[in-house]
């Protein structure tokens, strides 16, 4: 697994920008740390939020994520359904992005953690003269467990 950013990181990216560490900040970024792996949305993170007893609107959420990916602490995503994702980032700005399959069935989001791009990205090098520094990849299909259900 990659090294992510932590919550100290996010107080001092915070600091550095003059910007206060404040609980909202804290308990959203906290949600990340303890679902590694996943994508959530803004819903997603109210969700959890209100399961955990934390009065936060639903407008702070959305600010308070979107201040969280301008600082690079979270990544933003889109997978095709109309609503953004966020992201844990990892520290290391030389490592490129992990890839997600998305089920097309039931919306899952699931990683890839090997980039295997390094021939393709040699590739465009050579042909093209043009240095890749990360990419998202996405493959859309039908994830195992719906494949077992059956539905296609
Ligand atoms: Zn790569
Ligand atoms: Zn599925
Ligand atoms: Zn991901």
């Amino acid at each position: 697994m990659a090294q992510t950013y932590t919550m100290e990181d996010l107080k001092q990216k915070l600091q550095e920008r003059q910007h206060k560490m404040t609980p909202q900040r804290q308990i959203v970024l906290q949600i990340f740390l303890d679902h590694p792996g996943e994508h959530l949305s803004a819903e997603d993170c109210h969700d959890i939020l209100r399961e955990r007893k934390a009065e936060i609107g639903l407008a702070t959420v959305y600010r308070t994520l979107e201040l969280l990916s301008d600082l690079g602490v979270l990544q933003k995503m889109e997978f095709g359904d109309g609503c953004s994702r966020y992201e844990v980032n990892t520290t290391d700005p030389k490592r490129h992005h992990h890839h997600h399959l998305i089920c097309t069935k039931c919306g899952k989001v699931e990683e890839f953690d090997e980039d295997m791009l390094e021939d393709l990205e040699a590739d465009i090098l050579k042909k093209c003269g043009f240095k890749t520094l990360d990419h998202q990849v996405k493959f859309y299909g039908v994830c195992k467990e719906c494949q077992e259900r059956g539905e296609d």
